[in-house]
């Protein structure tokens, strides 16, 4: 089955569009809609001229199509998406960002815990120069208090891995401008770890602080497992560290099996009585050592054809000045 992703389109951003999109994937989402439109709505009404709402129905077993059909018929200035199946969140924004064609781009959750009613605050920011002004939690209300707990390690452990730092304490809520919407479009990973992404692309990003609120209704629809998916999904995308760990052990172990060797060695020359178990320990440990090395090298390598076959933009534009220079993403 197509994925979304074979459709980004860059290009579709050359159309002269709204002033600002704002993009939501939705599953299962159906008791939320009509309230979300609601404050959308209001808010966007009250600081832009013009704007479109693009909502992605991440292919929902509920009513979330017919409500969102119904929103679309009577509001013009909705979008509605729906996917062929339910594909995840990343992949649900990647579809709905292909889609927008505003100037400016507001990634929001349809559960209402991103208060759409920080836009005029975000946009001032990108007015002041701004390339992405993302939402950084204060505070977690009506949520576990272990799960904010495994969200703070987990981003400081991401962060001491990560190749490029990702904000702490940040979701997908975000004001990012067209360039960065395009570059984002032009990198076609499939795991898509979407803030780390846009990290890594670089611009000025700030943090706007914010409380989150609570879900407005329905359930969360990231359980546990699918929690952890996503962590290794991050790490992987955003570091090469795990074969660089293989690495490290054999380096560890070849260590300590020389030094075992060694010792047995030296005793030996010296006529003491070598302990059978040091000698055998120590080859045992400079073999295993040896594979894990020649293993890290080849993780080494792994890593580099990973890093390659992401196919990501090799540079970023962000401007040049005077001539016919276009800025924008530069693809290999
Ligand atoms: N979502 C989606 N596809 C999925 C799971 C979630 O489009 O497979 C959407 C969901 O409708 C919501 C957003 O992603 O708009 C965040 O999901 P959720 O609120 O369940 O996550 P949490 O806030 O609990 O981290
Ligand atoms: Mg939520």
């Amino acid at each position: 089955m197509a994925e979304p992703i074979d459709q980004l389109d860059p290009t579709t951003a050359a159309h002269p569009g709204p002033a600002l999109s704002v993009v939501a994937p939705c599953y299962n989402e159906e008791e939320v809609l009509p309230e979300f439109h609601r404050r959308v709505s209001a808010a966007c009404r009250a600081v832009v001229a013009s704007y479109e709402i693009v909502l992605v129905d991440d292919g929902s077993t509920d009513a979330t199509w017919s409500v969102l059909s119904r929103i679309a018929k009577d509001d013009p200035c909705v979008v509605a998406v729906k996917l062929s199946r339910n594909h995840g969140q990343a992949l649900a924004l990647a579809a709905g960002l292909s889609v927008c064609r505003g100037e400016r781009v507001l990634v929001i959750d349809a559960d209402l815990q991103d208060p759409p009613e920080l836009l005029p605050e975000l946009l001032a920011r990108m007015d002041r120069g701004a390339d992405v002004v993302y939402g950084q939690r204060r505070r977690r209300a009506g949520e576990n208090p272990l799960k904010v707990w495994a969200a703070a390690v987990f981003y400081r452990v991401l962060n001491r891995l990560s190749d490029t730092p990702v904000p702490v304490d940040t979701g997908d809520f975000r004001l990012i401008s067209r360039r960065v919407c395009d570059v984002l479009l032009a990198m076609p990973e499939r795991h898509r770890f979407t803030r780390g992404m846009v990290s890594w692309m670089g611009f000025r990003q700030e943090p706007l602080l914010f409380d989150r609120a609570p879900r407005f209704a329905g359930r969360t629809k990231w359980p546990f497992r699918r929690r952890r998916r996503l962590a290794r999904d991050a790490l992987i995308a955003c570091s090469t560290w795990p074969p660089k760990l293989a690495y490290l052990l054999g380096l560890s172990v070849t260590l300590a099996g020389s030094v075992l060797a060694l010792t047995a060695l030296l005793a030996w020359a010296l006529g003491r009585p070598v302990p059978g178990a040091v000698g055998i320990l120590g080859g045992v440990a400079l073999l295993g050592g040896v594979q894990l090395l020649v293993l890290g090298v080849l993780g080494e390598y792994l890593g580099r054809i990973y890093e390659q076959s992401r196919g990501r933009p090799l540079f970023i534009i962000e401007a040049i000045q005077g001539g016919r220079a276009q800025p924008g993403a530069v693809r290999e």
